[in-house]
């Protein structure tokens, strides 16, 4: 069996000489030591000087959307996983669905300001399979009509845009560390911002709007993480390097083993660093996609329509919208196989049984 993604995990004992140390200290949770020491080590690693470890990425998502005070209508993508819109509309605000560009599978930045009204208080972009947006369009279209941008960057972890971590863009960008991801702490999220101020605010809405045992500053949630995801975030960033490689190396497989494909790869943004955490394909017709997904399964070789449907037509508390792009590519486009415990001969396997599936 080989399943669309599996989890990394370190050797046991990496994680053993943590847990000693929680137990010596029976701190488990609360901005400990181990989550300080992530934070720290992550901002060195993604050259950053602000960021937020909490619970995972949807919270992110929300304490962002709260952090901001926005309200009205967002401007967001129907095409990526459902807690970008769902954050959206749990803050009391209106998600307003934009197309994707047909290239890069992004919110289509040509297209975002037709959608600007008086009611318009941000735009929510998702770097899709971490692949950065129109960054700087994007950017443009806030200053001129004064929105915030927000990104979720759950996919792109590592990468870096005109020489600079993808996180640095917009007011406040997320990340996911859920366990499916390509760099995890089993669930965990990341909230960065280049705003100091905003940081602290941030910080504030973490940990219930506390700011001393009898003040509350700020309407605050529980967004804080464990000690124990702390040390499975710590022991894992060891590994980073050699979880890319290993990534790299099945992409390139990939690519090789399907030049014959009647598909095409997300037109990767072309200032920025790849992390290979997803590996997608856009097929000619849907028709072939549901063929080489049946004749997979029954290989027990599972494959992901990641993003389908389109969240602009798929939620029961969101009027139905047809765009035309994303209603096109989203039912066309199939995630592979990628994980680092995946092996090239698999790779292999996987492309002559497409090509073969594919061709009869
Ligand atoms: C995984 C994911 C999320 C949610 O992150 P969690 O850590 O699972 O809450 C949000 N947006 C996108 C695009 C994702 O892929």
């Amino acid at each position: 069996m080989i399943p669309v993604t599996y989890p990394f995990l370190p050797p046991q004992e990496k994680y053993q000489e943590y847990l000693n140390g929680i137990w010596k200290r029976n701190w488990l949770t609360n901005m400990g030591p181990l989550s300080s020491d992530l934070e720290m080590k992550l901002k060195k690693h993604l050259n950053l000087n602000h960021l937020l470890f909490v619970t995972n990425g949807t919270v992110a998502l929300q304490m962002a959307i709260k952090a901001l005070q926005l309200r009205g209508e967002i401007i967001t993508t129907p095409f990526s996983f459902v807690a970008t819109t769902s954050s959206i509309v749990w803050e009391g605000c209106q998600p307003v669905f934009v197309d994707i560009d047909k290239d890069s599978l992004n919110l289509d930045a040509t297209k975002i300001e037709a959608a600007v009204t008086e009611n318009t208080s941000a735009i929510l972009a998702t770097h899709v399979y971490g692949n950065p947006c129109d960054v700087e369009a994007i950017q443009k279209i806030a200053d001129k009509h004064n929105l915030k941008v927000i990104y979720d960057g759950a996919h792109a972890f590592g990468v870096e845009v005109n020489g600079k971590s993808i996180f640095e863009y917009g007011d406040i960008s997320i990340c996911s560390l859920h366990a499916t991801k390509l760099y995890h702490s089993i669930e965990g999220g990341l909230v960065v911002t280049k705003n100091a101020d905003l940081l602290k605010k941030l910080a504030y809405i973490r940990n219930f709007g506390i700011s001393s045992p009898d003040t509350f500053v700020e309407l605050g949630i529980n967004g804080k993480n464990s000690e124990f995801h702390a040390a499975m975030g710590l022991v894992n960033l060891d590994f980073i390097e050699e979880i890319h490689r290993k990534r790299k190396e099945l992409t390139e497989a990939y690519d090789a083993g399907l030049a014959n494909l009647k598909a095409f790869k997300p037109k990767w943004n072309k200032n920025a660093t790849e992390n290979y955490a997803y590996y997608s394909i856009v097929l000619e017709s849907e028709a072939l996609l549901l063929k080489l997904k049946e004749r997979l399964d029954a290989h027990e070789i599972f494959t992901r329509r990641y993003f389908y449907p389109s969240l602009a037509s798929a939620l029961p508390y969101i009027e139905t919208q047809a765009l035309t792009t994303t209603d096109s590519l989203s039912r066309r486009v199939l995630c592979l196989p990628l994980y680092y415990d995946l092996t090239l001969e698999e790779v292999e396997l996987i492309c002559r049984l497409m090509l073969r599936i594919q061709n009869n």
